[in-house]
């Protein structure tokens, strides 16, 4: 069966309210970027509180549904049949033969649920409900009513314009749209858990921009080409990602000479907060986010992570501050970055660390081996700072 329609559900939660034209506008806006690269021709409308896909020309079922899976917003998507108000029976007739080529020879349980906007319409929904059960059980020989826990839901709407039917609805990814809550910059690795924390960021609407620290001669192009790619597969949900690629050789070199060499990556991981801190401010981001996950390493201890923390004033945000690695791995799977975060490339963090990295460490220990730094740093900062390349990311394909 083709659709011409397909009919988009999204939360109602925190979207009610003199604000909800905004987020619809945005969703509608996120919908026509996510199926611009589909095949065939579409028009997103919002009608009366509900946004429509609708199909101009021929178009591909499954390649439309998986773009819209991809758009943070929508709850659901359901294919619809619109029919235009022609009295009941037409209707009635037409509602019959989309169940018979949906569910053929099936055996299933179901119930209808109508409803109305347009009040008017001759029959009330419990009349429709009534009237459509006994016209689908004479004609689909395998179907019960089951009114408690049916496996099919035919839903009729009787609208201004139209009638939509429809009973399969496809769960969307959920979330907000891209764009109704601000900028916030990613510190993007080549690992597993970084694209996790961006997406789950992006999940709530927020637009990600990226950072990315290397360490040339030390880390190769293919490193950076793998997060290049990360931040292309994170675009399929988030839209363009700016990454920033910031040269951090000399700077880690710098650390490496002056300080105890187990305090090396709290210290690395100090000065790329307080770079990508100085980058956010500089493209309008209101936070840092990063993948951490208390415990998962030295540097993620408690101890570590306030460490860290303590050189930012931006709020910072680790969506997966919580997850075991496991349910980080299954996130990364489920949006298809797990394969390219596995590819065994270098990390500037595992080239120069220590075998015993400290695990609680002391802040002001930690500060007075910066003080050794004092003479260089701020200079190779500002060098780092001028040498940024950015690479807008976007899908492959
Ligand atoms: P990931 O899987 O995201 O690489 P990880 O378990 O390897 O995380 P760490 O290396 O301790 O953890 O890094 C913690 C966080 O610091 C990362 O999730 C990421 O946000 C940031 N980070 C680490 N290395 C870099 C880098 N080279 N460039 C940008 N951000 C980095
Ligand atoms: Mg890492």
């Amino acid at each position: 069966m083709t659709f011409q329609a397909f009919l988009i559900k999204y939360a109602e939660i925190g979207i009610k309210g003199k604000n909800r034209y905004l987020f619809e506008n945005a969703l509608v806006r996120q919908i026509e970027y996510g199926i611009a690269q589909v095949e065939g021709s579409f028009c997103v409308t919002k009608a009366s509180g509900r946004i429509y896909v609708n199909c101009l020309s021929e178009y591909d079922e499954e390649e439309l549904v998986e773009a819209l899976k991809r758009v943070f917003g929508i709850v659901w998507i359901c294919p619809v049949m619109q029919i235009p108000d022609e009295g009941f029976d037409d209707l009635r007739r037409k509602v019959v033969a989309y169940m018979k080529e949906m569910y053929a020879d099936q055996d299933i349980t179901f119930k209808v649920e109508a409803r109305r906007s347009r009040k008017n319409y001759p029959l009330n929904s419990q009349e429709i409900n009534v009237e459509m059960g006994e016209a689908v059980l004479q004609a689909l020989s395998g179907a019960r009513v089951d009114v408690h826990k049916p496996q099919v839901v035919l839903r009729i709407e009787v609208r201004e314009q139209f009638v939509n039917v429809y009973s399969v609805q496809i769960p969307g990814p959920g979330g907000m749209p891209i764009g109704t809550n601000g900028r916030a910059t990613l510190l993007l690795s080549g690992g597993i858990d970084s694209p996790v924390a961006g997406y789950l960021i992006a999940k709530r609407g927020v637009i990600v921009d990226a950072v990315y620290f290397h360490a040339p001669p030390y880390t190769s192009e293919r490193a950076k080409q793998k997060v290049i790619d990360l931040a292309r597969l994170v675009s399929r949900y988030s839209g363009p990602v700016q990454l920033h690629i910031v040269n951090f050789t000399e700077i880690q070199l710098y650390i490496y000479e002056q300080c105890p060499h187990e305090q090396l990556t709290i210290l690395m991981r100090r000065y790329m907060m307080r770079i990508a801190e100085k980058i956010a401010r500089k493209n309008g981001s209101m936070a840092l986010i990063t993948g951490e996950s208390i415990g998962q390493v030295a540097s993620q201890t408690v101890q570590s992570l306030c460490a860290t923390n303590e050189v930012c004033t931006m709020p910072v945000f680790r969506p997966v501050i919580g997850f075991d690695k496991q349910e980080i791995v299954d996130v990364a799977e489920k949006i298809g970055t797990y394969e390219t975060s596995v590819l065994p490339y270098e990390d500037c963090c595992t080239i120069f660390v220590a075998k015993h990295p400290v695990t609680k460490p002391n802040v002001h220990i930690i500060r007075k081996s910066e003080e050794r730094l004092a003479e260089k740093i701020d200079g190779l900062v500002e060098e780092a700072m001028r040498s940024i390349e950015t690479v807008v990311c976007r899908p492959v394909g």
